[in-house]
């Protein structure tokens, strides 16, 4: 028979004790025993944990795992309580200390081992979580700094579309400051050439649908250049910015009023049923512009021409309405200016020859066209020549030679009449000196100067200038003023009158009883001259009333100690009444036409 050798059977209760012995001794949780705050018997990962060697711990006092005596004291009482009611004692995070003085934080359970004997002891679970505290702590820093950094960046994202959208702002800003200025004038804020094509094209269309017609105002301002050139250009500004706004003020809010630039504005008015609309419109803005104009202690006074046409009537594009209401506001100027025309084909024409005129004058002087004639002044006794006046004549190539009523104001208009009126003084000056060194019997020569010159800045210097270049005395030169250019300028001109007085250089009143001269000037005026108007000579001889005149002008005349010429002699009946009258000096076709330099030499004999 085979011995079969066999382990003897363990007990049960023994097998049950190996396997709490096995799992004691290799659980991953330190486990420690305690009675009455002694530590009996613990496990080897407790005894690791702490640093010890497995059997140093037994006997030894709990207190000494924890990191001080309060914090042991402290978690003790809590523990007493809650395991005296047989509850499972919890501490997530407990500081405890190891063998070698470190320290780690632990998580504690704790459990009586019998609710009834409390000297049975407590069973310890402790677990190092100080690397897991220590990763959840990392990642909480990690949010927080993650939260801190999106914050930041938030913060730094809203700067930056805080900036973006204050520089989007101001560009538009900008933009809409350029976009104003392309399309505003900058002096007065109105809209300018451009804004107004603009808005006449879109008018025009409105009025197609509306089936109303539409008016185009074309305003400009009489004799403002001559405002801005003797008053400055201050005072010219303060002026167009005030009319700018009588202007808005006069017409609808729906209304345009633009300024072209210079004096010209236009008015554009939608929905009009014809002329009879437009002349009260019209009359409106001559009333608001007749209201004086009270700048820095001067009461300026202007007055407008206007020059209407009507979509569609007069024109069916932009271009067309503003040529027309351009021409017919020449007209409105030709017509005694201060007031209104309407649009009529007849005035494209005069327009048209405006235009070439003006072109071809632009080039006269260059091209040497000007001559200048001269025409006899005599005494009524003798007959013989006292003095000569210059007269303008222009010799245009392909239409012979033309007088200065045709192309006098438009040189006054263009501003050309400053270096033509120029040349004519220095031409006149020339010719006389000429005729002295030819040895002949000068007499004074009379030279006009226009309304243009006289208010231009440095007359007085450039009279004195060509008397000197010439070798012209003074004495031997005499300025026509008429009537009009020298009451119109008013008492800012005596300044001007006086430096050319001291000069030696005469002056004479042209075309005087043409205007409305004031007494109070004409006896301040350093003149010693006075020319009357051909047209109270012309019918002397038929009307009884132009005798009267005359004689009342000698009157005056004699009283203010004036020569008087009479100008537009014909005929001998004519001088007769003059001479009776006691006129001792006269002008006129009766003794001399106006005459070129070569056919006056023969008349200046000794
Ligand atoms: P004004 O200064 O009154 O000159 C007299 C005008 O009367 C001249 O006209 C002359 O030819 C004309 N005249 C003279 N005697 C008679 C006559 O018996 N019968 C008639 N029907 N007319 C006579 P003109 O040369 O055509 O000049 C016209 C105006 O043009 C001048 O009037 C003057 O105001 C202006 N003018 C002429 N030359 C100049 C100039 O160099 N500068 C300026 N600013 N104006 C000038
Ligand atoms: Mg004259
Ligand atoms: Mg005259």
């Amino acid at each position: 028979m085979d011995r079969v050798t066999t382990t003897p059977p363990i007990a049960d209760e023994s097998l049950a004790l190996l396997e709490y012995e096995t799992i004691f001794d290799s659980a991953p949780v330190g486990i420690v025993f305690t009675q009455m705050g002694t530590l009996k018997r613990c496990n080897p990962r407790m005894a690791q944990m702490f640093g010890y060697p497995p059997a140093e711990l037994a006997g030894r006092e709990a207190s000494l795992l924890f990191s001080s005596d309060e914090d042991y004291e402290a978690l003790r009482a809590e523990f007493q309580r809650v395991i005296a009611s047989g509850q499972l004692f919890e501490v997530q995070a407990q500081p405890l200390r190891r063998r070698d003085g470190s320290t780690f934080v632990g998580r504690i359970r704790a459990r009586a081992v019998s609710a009834d004997r409390r000297d049975a002891g407590t069973v310890w679970m402790v677990e190092d979580v100080t690397a897991r505290r220590d990763a959840a702590e990392a990642v909480a820093r990690a949010r927080d700094e993650l939260e801190l950094r999106v914050l930041e960046r938030t913060a730094e994202l809203a700067g930056a579309n805080a900036l973006l959208q204050a520089e989007i702002v101001e560009r538009r800003q900008a933009e809409a400051r350029v976009h104003h200025m392309a399309y505003h004038d900058s002096l007065t804020g109105l809209p300018n050439r451009a804004l107004l094509a603009d808005r006449l094209e879109r008018a025009m269309l409105a009025s197609q649908r509306g089936g109303r017609s539409l008016a185009v105002m074309f305003i400009d301002l009489d004799r403002f250049k001559t405002i801005n050139d003797s008053l400055g250009h201050l005072t010219g500004d303060h002026l167009l910015k005030e009319v700018a706004s009588r202007l808005c003020r006069a017409v609808r809010a729906s209304d345009t009023v633009a300024r072209l630039g210079g004096d010209e504005f236009v008015v554009l008015v939608p929905g009009v049923d014809g002329a009879p609309d437009c002349s009260q419109i019209a009359q409106k803005i001559i009333e608001v512009l007749g209201e004086p104009f009270p700048f820095e202690g001067r009461v300026l006074h202007i007055t407008p021409s206007i020059g209407i046409c009507l979509y569609p009537d007069h024109g069916q594009d932009v271009e067309t309405l503003m040529r027309n209401a351009d021409a017919a506001m020449y007209h409105a100027k030709a017509a005694g200016r201060n007031t209104w025309q309407f649009f009529a084909k007849r005035m494209n024409q005069a327009a048209e020859r405006h235009f070439e005129l003006e072109s071809s004058l632009r080039v006269a002087l260059a091209a040497d066209e000007f001559e200048v004639f001269y025409q006899p002044i005599v005494d009524t006794d003798t007959r013989r020549v006292r003095s000569l006046e210059a007269l303008l004549r222009w010799r245009r190539p392909g239409h012979g030679l033309v007088g200065p009523d045709e192309f006098i104001p438009i040189l006054e208009e263009s501003g050309m009449i400053l270096a033509v009126g120029e040349w004519v003084l220095r031409s006149a000056c020339e010719q006389l000196m000429a005729w002295r060194r030819a040895g002949l019997a000068v007499v004074p020569v009379a030279v006009n100067l226009s309304g243009r010159q006289f208010t231009q800045r440095g007359l007085a210097d450039s009279i004195r200038r060509i008397l000197d270049e010439s070798g012209m005395p003074p004495a031997l030169l005499d300025l026509e003023i008429t009537e009009t250019t020298l009451m119109q300028s008013g008492g800012q001109t005596i300044e001007l009158l006086e430096q050319i007085d001291a000069m030696g250089v005469g002056l004479s009143i042209d075309d005087f009883g043409t205007g409305y001269s004031s007494l109070a000037y004409l006896k301040r005026f350093p003149v010693h001259k006075m020319k009357v108007d051909r047209a109270f000579v012309r019918e002397l001889v038929a009307s009884a009333e132009d005798r009267a005149i005359v004689a009342a002008v000698m009157a005056l005349a004699k009283s203010l100690q004036l020569d008087v010429v009479a100008e537009g002699v014909e005929t001998e009946a004519q001088l007769a009444l003059l001479r009776e009258q006691g006129c001792e000096l006269a002008q006129g076709f009766l003794f001399s036409r106006p005459l070129p330099a070569e056919e006056i030499a023969p008349m200046l004999v000794c």
